[in-house]
C-alpha cells in the first residue's frame, strides 16, 4: 500500500500505483477516488514478458475474483525480499542474488491476464481445458481418464471425499471470519484485506467451483 497524494500533485506521465489504481477506480465510480494521504493497497501480478510493471498493479480484491491473475512471486522476491536480505548478508560477504539465481526452478506457463472484463470462461470447459483425470491427475482427454474409469467405485468414492472435503475445509472457514465479524448473514461476505483466512477461503471457494463438474462426472457412473 501507497500513500495517495491527490490527483493533481502528480506530475503528468508519472507512473504510481496508487494513482494508477485511482484512475481504474474512477473510471467505474467517481465517488471511489481515494482521500489524499489515504493509503492504497495493491499488488504486481504475472503478465507477458516485457509489459511494464505499472500494467501489472492491480487491486488485491481483483487477484481473489479473477483465477487467472497470479501473484508476481519473482517481483516479490527479487524487488521486495532480497535487497534488505542481500544488506544483511553482504556484511558477511554473501551474495543473495547470485545465490537466488542459482536456485533450480520450476517453469510455470504463464496465463496471460485476459483483458476483456466479460469473457468470463464457464467452469466447465475451464476444467476441460486442464484435460488433466480429477481421480489419479494422469493426463487425459475425456474427463476420467480411461483406467479410472473400469473402477468406477473408486471414482465415486474419491470424487464425492474430494467434494466433501473441500466443502468442509470452506465451511470451517467461513466461520472462523464470522467469530470474527460477528456476522452472521452468508450473503454479508468478509472482504477485509487483514482477515487471516481471506485468501485460504478464497482459494477453496476457486477449487469448490469445480465440484459442479466432478458431479456431472459422478453422474456418468
Ligand atoms: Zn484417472
Ligand atoms: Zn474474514
Amino acid at each position: 500500500a501507497k500513500e495517495y497524494r491527490g490527483s493533481f500533485s502528480y506530475k503528468p506521465g508519472v507512473c504510481v500505483p496508487s494513482l494508477e489504481l485511482t484512475r481504474k477506480m474512477v473510471a467505474y465510480d467517481r465517488r471511489s477516488e481515494p482521500r489524499v494521504g489515504e493509503r492504497v493497497p495493491y499488488v504486481i501480478i504475472y503478465g507477458t514478458p516485457g509489459v511494464p510493471l505499472i500494467q501489472l498493479v492491480r487491486r488485491p480484491v481483483e487477484v481473489l475474483q479473477d483465477p487467472t491473475l497470479r501473484l508476481n512471486a519473482t517481483y516479490y522476491i527479487t524487488k521486495q525480499i532480497l535487497p534488505p536480505l542481500a544488506r544483511i548478508f553482504s556484511l558477511i560477504g554473501i551474495d543473495v542474488f547470485n545465490w537466488y539465481h542459482e536456485l533450480p526452478r520450476i517453469q510455470k506457463a504463464t496465463s496471460s491476464s485476459r483483458s476483456e472484463p466479460g469473457g468470463r470462461k464457464s467452469t466447465i470447459s475451464q476444467y476441460f481445458t486442464t484435460l488433466r483425470c480429477p481421480v489419479c491427475d494422469d493426463l487425459t482427454q475425456h474427463g476420467i481418464c480411461n483406467k479410472c474409469r473400469s473402477q468406477p467405485q473408486h471414482v465415486a468414492v474419491i470424487l464425492n471425499q474430494e467434494i466433501r472435503e473441500l466443502e468442509r475445509k470452506q465451511e470451517q472457514l467461513v466461520k472462523i471470519c464470522k467469530n470474527c465479524t460477528g456476522c452472521f448473514d452468508r450473503h454479508i461476505p468478509c472482504v477485509s484485506l487483514n482477515c487471516p483466512v481471506l485468501f485460504k477461503l478464497s482459494q477453496v471457494n476457486r477449487e469448490l467451483s469445480k465440484a459442479p463438474y466432478l458431479r456431472q462426472l459422478l453422474d456418468q457412473f
